[in-house]
This record gives C-alpha cells, structure tokens and sequence, in this order.
C-alpha cells in the first residue's frame, strides 16, 4: 500500500517567496540544474505580500511544493511561522530555505554563510580563515550569516564596523567576544593587519554610491570579497586587486546557498561551475 503523502506523489514544486521577487535569479539558477540533471520538477517565483505570508506558507505544501527559498522581505518573520527552526538561522535571525516536511512540519535554514565560505573556498582554496584577523563592513542580515560562518570556520578575531553602529554592537553582544566592533568613522584603521576583508553592505551596488572607506591598510595577499554582484566587479574589489590583494565576486554566494535546498527537495546535489555561472549571468 502507498503510504506516500499525497503532494510527494506528484512532481516535486520548489519556489521563492519574496515582495517583489521579479528580480530573483533564483528561478533560473535551479531551472538551470533540473534541466542539466533531467530531473522532473518546478522552480517557481511566487510574490507574496506580508500580509498574506502565514497563509500562503501553510497552503504550500498542499499544492505540492516541497519547500522554497525566502528574500526579501520575509527572511526574518518566516522564522515565527516555522515549526523547526535550525540553530544557525536562530542565531542569524533570518531563514533563506524552507523545507515542507512529510509530516506537515515547516523546517527553516540559512545557506548564506555556507554559500558565502563555499565560495571563497572554490574561488581561493589556499585561503586559512584563522591566518589573521576578519573584517566585515555592515551589520545588517547579510553581514549576520558573514559573522557567523566566519566564526564557525574558525576565525580568532572578527572586526565589524556599520555606519549605524548600534548594529554592530548587537552583533557582538549576540556572538561574543571575539567580535571587537570600530567606529564607522575609523573603519579604515580595522583592515590594518586583516587578512579577510568583507564589503556586506549594499554599497558599490549598481545606482549605489561606492563604498568610501579608505583601503590604504589593505595588504597585498589579503582575501577580500563582496556580497553584491551587480556588478561583478565592484569598486571595492577593483581596488583591492590592484593593492594585490586576492578577490573573490559575491555571485558564487548567492549559486552556493541554493545547493543545499536544491539537493533536500530534488534530491540530488548540483554543482556549481562555470557553465551555473554562464546561466544565471545571461
Ligand atoms: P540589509 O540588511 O538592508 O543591510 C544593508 C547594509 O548596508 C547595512 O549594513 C547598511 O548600514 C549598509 N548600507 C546601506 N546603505 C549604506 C550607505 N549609504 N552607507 C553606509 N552603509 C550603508 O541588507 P543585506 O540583506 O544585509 O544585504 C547587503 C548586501 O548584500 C546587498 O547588496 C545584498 O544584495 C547582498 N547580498 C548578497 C548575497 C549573495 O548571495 N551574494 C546574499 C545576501 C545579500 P546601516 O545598518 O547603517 O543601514
């Protein structure tokens, strides 16, 4: 007798919730691998307005999705709505990838600092998280995951600056001591001695101004990287490839955190490669 639940006898859904969600790449990143790996299913953009968040979630799984990614703006309140939340999306605060379980229950994750370590990991593989201090530009949910996959990979001391510090200092309160925070004003005296750099603001985003602070301190064989890749290569990143530093681009985050969901509702992990990168650049 088929003991299956209804939904996992048909067609495994996917989607991305989000207000507006137009803009996401997300539907072309995981259209990309069900084609490649010939797997049948869907992966499809769904707007939802806040309001009508919690009852949208519950709806889903009966319409046969398995599970879906979370952006803006409902990364942090989908984490009230959750049955099972996992420790590393408590302490950032926000969940990127939902799973719908068999047994009704809603499973809430963040990827974004596994995706942002992958990335590096690919990109500079030589790269030693505790070789010397981190230092991370901006406090806000980004930056949260930065924080947290960077201690978690073992990194002795995490230096943060935002220009509303108060962020910054929640952070620190939140994950500890090895956090120092530095005023916005002198966040050009933390990269003095830093041997990872991080832009997790959304500065140098294109029809943003470009990050201003200064990168004098920047020393050559420091790994810097960007959350934003529109454009690819930032002004930041420009800057600090031509002090010699080693640069890693903020797309490899964003195709590294899908991995995880894709793998948990389809059932097979893709690869991240060049022809991924090709894909969702066109
Ligand atoms: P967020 O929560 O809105 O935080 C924005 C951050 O940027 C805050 O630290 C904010 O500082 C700072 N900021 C914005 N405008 C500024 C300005 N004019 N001067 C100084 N600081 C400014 O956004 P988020 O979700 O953390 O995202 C941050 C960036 O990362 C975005 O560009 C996003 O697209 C990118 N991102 C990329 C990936 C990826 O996969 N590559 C994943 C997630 C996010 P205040 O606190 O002072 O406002």
């Amino acid at each position: 007798m088929d003991d299956q639940p209804q939904a996992s006898r048909h067609v495994p859904i996917a989607g991305v919730i989000g207000w507006p969600i137009a803009h996401s790449r997300s539907p072309i990143l995981h259209g990309h691998w069900l084609k490649r790996y010939g797997i049948a299913g869907h992966y499809i953009p769904v707007p939802v307005a806040p309001e009508d968040l919690a009852e949208v979630l519950r709806a889903m799984p009966r319409m046969g999705f398995v599970g879906a990614n979370v952006t803006i703006p409902h990364k942090e309140s989908v984490l009230a709505l959750a049955d099972v939340v996992t420790d590393r999306a408590a302490l950032i605060g926000a969940a990127n990838t939902l799973i719908f379980r068999p047994d009704g229950k809603i499973h809430a994750d963040n990827t974004d600092g596994y995706g942002f370590i992958a990335n590096i990991r690919q990109h500079q593989p030589d790269w030693v998280p505790d070789l010397g201090p981190a230092a991370v530009i901006g406090a806000g949910g980004a930056a949260r995951a930065v924080v947290a996959s960077l201690l978690e990979s073992g990194v002795t001391e995490l230096r943060i600056t935002n220009r509303t510090r108060i962020r910054a200092e929640q952070i620190r309160s939140e994950f500890g001591a090895k956090v120092v925070v530095y005023d916005w004003a002198e966040a050009g005296n933390m990269l003095d001695g830093a041997m990872t750099v991080v832009n997790a603001t959304s500065m140098g985003m294109e029809g943003k101004p470009a990050l201003r602070i200064p990168l004098d301190a920047l020393a050559p064989g420091t790994l810097a990287t960007d959350l934003v890749y529109t454009p690819l290569m930032t002004p930041f990143l420009e800057e600090a490839q031509a002090r010699g530093c080693h640069i890693v681009d903020g797309l490899g985050m964003l195709l590294h955190q899908a991995a995880p969901g894709f793998e948990r509702w389809f059932g097979r992990r893709p690869e991240v490669d060049d022809e991924l990168r090709r894909a969702v650049l066109a």
